[in-house]
């Protein structure tokens, strides 16, 4: 993924864009991505070969700065073609076991295997072709609505363009935008609401089809309508992938194989939606103010 980032950017940002423009969308994306350079291929390191994609932390320990610890040892297994829900209030940890899975960061201590494979000892490219992120907040460059989806994918051809517009419920929209495919969007074109975003993003990733996927849900409350939207998008782009969902809130999360509730860098709770309601716990607790919070409205 990082590799695709570059290249584009280098080749055809600097070339065709201006190098000011380019240099701030690639400041942009390492905001946003919390890209840490430091990260490396061991020197053996071979593709990753992956079969269903099975996801294990192995006692995940991890701190961004050592004084200041993060994840305080984590075990879970998100089975192949299994949805797993992390849930649990801010700065609980949850963002930051997608950080470590597509290794922008590596573990103090622990092991982040894909079926059977330590994510340090594989490639990083190999790593990253297999897993797709559908982030909370969505880089759009000053280009087409085509530029934006097939980001990465330049050979992508339209039925294909159409299907993943379709699957990530956002084909209506772009048929209804002035120059269909070819609208310009982002700051100097046409602006898109946060749901567009998402959807623009959950596109690019049906287009990649990787056989692991992290959906990092958005922060921000959406209307009812377009929650629902993203939300049969998102389960569409789920089925038959090995999906780490990372829930700001709990809209994503009741049909989870398992829900995993997070507080301080640890696993409080774990279970399904209908058991950890049952058991009135933290997660019937964060439940309840959820459900309030949406009945007093934003
Ligand atoms: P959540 O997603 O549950 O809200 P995060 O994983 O984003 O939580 O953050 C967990 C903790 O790690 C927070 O206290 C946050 O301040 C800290 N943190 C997140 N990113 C960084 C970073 N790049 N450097 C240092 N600390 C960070």
């Amino acid at each position: 993924y990082l590799l695709q980032l570059y290249q584009p950017l280098n080749v055809f940002g600097f070339v065709y864009r201006g190098v000011k423009e380019a240099l701030n969308e690639m400041e942009r994306m390492f905001e946003l991505l919390s890209v840490n350079q430091e990260v490396q291929d061991a020197p053996d390191a071979r593709p990753l070969v992956c079969a269903g994609g099975e996801v294990r932390f192995d006692g995940v320990r991890f701190a961004y700065d050592p004084r200041r610890p993060i994840l305080q040892g984590l075990d879970f297994t998100v089975p192949a073609g299994h949805t797993v829900a992390v849930v649990g209030p801010t700065g609980a940890g949850k963002s930051t076991l997608s950080r470590l899975l597509y290794r922008f960061y590596d573990t103090t201590q622990g092991r982040i295997l894909i079926d059977g494979q330590d994510v340090r000892a594989v490639t990083q490219e190999s790593l990253r072709a297999a897993i797709g992120i559908v982030p909370q907040d969505t880089v759009l460059f000053n280009d087409t609505i085509r530029y934006n989806i097939a980001y990465g994918w330049p050979g992508a051809d339209q039925a294909e363009l159409d299907r993943v517009a379709e699957a990530a419920q956002i084909a209506t929209f772009i048929r209804g935008l002035p120059d269909g495919w070819d609208t310009m969007v982002g700051e100097r074109g046409l602006k898109l609401s946060g749901g567009e975003k998402q959807r623009v993003a959950i596109a690019r990733t049906l287009l990649k089809n990787p056989p692991i996927l992290i959906l990092d849900e958005a922060t921000s409350a959406l209307d009812t309508h377009t929650e629902r939207e993203i939300q049969a998008a998102l389960r569409d782009a789920a089925r038959g992938r090995t999906t780490l969902v990372i829930a700001h809130r709990l809209s994503t999360v009741v049909d989870a194989d398992e829900i995993i509730v997070m507080d301080a860098g640890r696993i409080v709770e774990r279970g399904s939606h209908a058991v950890l309601l049952a058991r009135g716990g933290a997660y019937a607790a964060l439940w309840a103010r959820q459900q309030e919070a949406t009945l007093a409205g934003p």
